[in-house]
C-alpha cells in the first residue's frame, strides 16, 4: 500500500466553462466513436434511473408515430421531402420520442436526421440528450461537440447540460459535474432542483477537501482525519476480498474500482438528500460511515459488501437495474437471508403485487416500515430467484440489461418464464393458503438453461 495525495484541480468556477467543457470533450476521445448498426437498433429499454432524474416530470407527450408513417409515406412517394425538410421533420419525431421516454427510437430518427442534414443544430442537440438518456456519455460528448461548432454564437440547451451533469455525477467526476451544472445555469436552464443539487454537489467537494487519502491495491480510500489509519487499510483489504467474491458471482471484472470515502459519523449523510435511514450511498463512489467499532463490526463489513453489490450492478447492467433486483442482490450479497415466514410478514405492509411496487418504495423517503418492508421482499424475491435457477441467472440478468433490452425480455430470456409467472410464483410460496401451493421449477415445466 502506498500513501499520496491526490492532484486536486482548483474549481475551475472561474474560467469559461464552454472552454473546460470543449477540453474535457476532446480529451475523452481523439478520434469519432465508431458507429456501430446495432447501437440504433436497441431493443425498447424502460428509462433507467438517470433518466428518471435527469428528466422532466410532466404528462406524457403526444404519440409521434403517426406523424412518423405520414412522413415515411411521403418519403416514399412521387415528391419526397428536400433533405433539409426531411431532417427538420425527423427531428421534431426523434425529439417527441424522447419525451416519451423511447431513447432507442429517439436515436435512430435522430441520427437519421443528423445524416441527412450535418447542419441540424436542433437534431444534434436532441441527439447529445437522447445518448446521455442511454447512458452513453462518450457519444453524447462527441455530438456536443458537433452542436458546439455548428452553433457559433449560440449554445446547446441548458438540459444537456443538466444531464451532462448529472452522468457526471454518477461516474464520480463531482468537479465535471459542477462546471457542467454551473453551465446548466448560466445557460438558463430553469429547474430549481439543480441549484439544490449543485450546492449539494460544491459542499461534497468541500467535505473531501478535509480527508486524507490512501491507495490501496485496487481501490482507494478517502477518509476524515478521525479515521484510524489501520481501520482505513483493513476496509481496502476487506473490500479487495468482496471484490474477488463478487468477481465470480457476476462473474465479470468491473475494471475500475470505485473509490471509497470514509465518514468520521453521518456529516456526509446529512449533505445529502438521502432518507435519513440510509446507512451507505453508492453514487460512483461508496460513501460510508465508520462506526467507532469498525475493527470488529460485522454490520460495517456488511455495509461494505453491500455498496460494492451495487458498484457491480450499477456499472454491470449500465445504471438499468431496477431498485428490488439492485437491493435484492446487494442484500443477499452482503450474506443476509430470510425465511417464508419472516418474509410473509412484510406482506402486511407492502402486498407483492409486483416487483416494480418495490422499486417504488425504495425511492420514497417518508416511510421506513415500508422501505424495510420493501428490503426484506426484494431479498427473497432474489434469493428465490436464485434457489431456482442459479446465481449465474441473477448474473445474467443484470448484465443483459445492459444492452437496453428490458427487464421482462431479459427474464424470460433467463428464466424461461415471464416476469409476471415470476412475481406470481414467489407471492404463492409467501401466501401458501391464499394460492394452493407453490409452482417450483421443475415441478411441470423444463427447467430452462440460464447460459
Ligand atoms: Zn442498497
Amino acid at each position: 500500500m502506498k500513501t499520496n495525495r491526490p492532484s486536486r484541480r482548483a474549481l475551475p468556477t472561474a474560467l469559461a466553462a464552454a472552454a473546460v467543457m470543449g477540453s474535457l470533450a476532446t480529451a475523452v476521445f481523439s478520434a469519432a466513436p465508431v458507429r456501430e448498426q446495432s447501437r440504433f437498433a436497441r431493443a425498447r429499454s424502460e428509462p433507467s434511473a438517470g433518466t428518471e432524474r435527469a428528466g422532466s416530470v410532466g404528462a406524457p407527450a403526444p404519440d409521434p408515430s403517426r406523424e412518423l408513417a405520414r412522413l415515411r409515406a411521403e418519403e416514399a412517394g412521387a415528391h419526397p421531402p428536400a433533405a433539409r425538410v426531411d431532417s427538420r421533420r425527423l427531428a421534431e419525431i426523434g425529439a417527441a420520442y424522447l419525451a416519451r421516454g423511447d431513447t432507442s427510437q429517439a436515436i435512430e430518427l435522430l441520427s437519421e436526421a443528423v445524416a441527412r442534414d450535418e447542419q441540424n443544430g436542433v437534431a444534434l442537440a436532441q441527439l447529445t440528450l437522447a445518448y446521455l438518456r442511454n447512458g452513453d456519455v462518450e457519444f453524447a460528448e462527441f455530438y456536443l461537440r458537433q452542436a458546439r461548432q455548428l452553433a457559433a454564437g449560440s449554445q446547446p440547451e441548458p438540459e444537456i447540460y443538466v444531464a451532462l451533469g448529472y452522468v457526471y455525477e454518477a461516474q464520480g467526476r463531482t468537479d465535471d459535474a459542477i462546471v457542467a451544472w454551473e453551465e446548466a445555469l448560466r445557460a438558463g436552464a430553469k429547474d430549481p432542483r439543480l441549484a439544490v443539487r449543485l450546492e449539494s454537489a460544491r459542499r461534497e467537494w468541500g467535505v473531501r477537501h478535509g480527508q486524507s487519502f490512501l491507495a490501496g491495491e485496487t481501490f482507494s480510500a478517502f477518509y476524515d482525519p478521525a479515521v484510524p489509519r489501520e481501520v482505513v487499510e483493513d476496509t481496502l483489504r476487506y473490500l479487495d476480498r468482496c471484490r474477488l467474491e463478487q468477481d465470480e458471482f457476476f462473474g465479470a471484472d468491473l475494471g475500475r474500482m470505485p473509490a471509497a470515502l470514509l465518514y468520521q459519523g453521518k456529516r456526509y449523510f446529512a449533505l445529502t438528500d438521502s432518507p435519513e435511514w440510509v446507512g451507505a450511498i453508492y453514487d460512483g463512489r461508496i460513501h460510508v460511515p465508520v462506526p467507532p467499532d469498525a475493527a470488529e463490526s460485522e454490520g460495517y463489513r456488511a455495509l461494505l459488501s453491500h455498496e460494492l453489490a451495487h458498484a457491480f450492478i450499477t456499472e454491470l447492467s449500465r445504471g438499468r437495474a431496477p431498485g428490488w433486483l439492485q437491493e435484492g442482490i446487494a442484500e443477499y450479497l452482503e450474506g443476509r437471508r430470510i425465511s417464508v415466514a419472516d418474509a410473509a410478514l412484510s406482506l402486511a405492509v407492502l402486498p407483492l403485487e409486483s416487483t416494480a411496487d418495490l422499486s417504488a418504495a425504495f425511492s420514497q423517503r417518508n416511510d421506513w416500515e415500508r422501505a424495510r418492508a420493501a428490503y426484506r421482499l426484494a431479498l427473497f424475491c432474489v434469493q428465490e430467484l436464485i434457489a431456482d435457477y442459479g446465481p449465474r441467472a441473477a448474473a445474467c440478468i443484470v448484465r443483459g440489461l445492459a444492452g437496453g433490452a428490458s427487464l421482462e425480455t431479459v427474464i424470460q430470456r433467463e428464466t424461461g418464464r415471464s416476469l409476471e409467472a415470476l412475481e406470481a410464483g414467489w407471492r404463492a410460496r409467501l401466501r401458501p393458503s391464499a394460492k394452493g401451493p407453490a409452482w417450483r421449477p421443475g415441478d411441470s415445466e423444463p427447467r430452462p438453461d440460464s447460459r
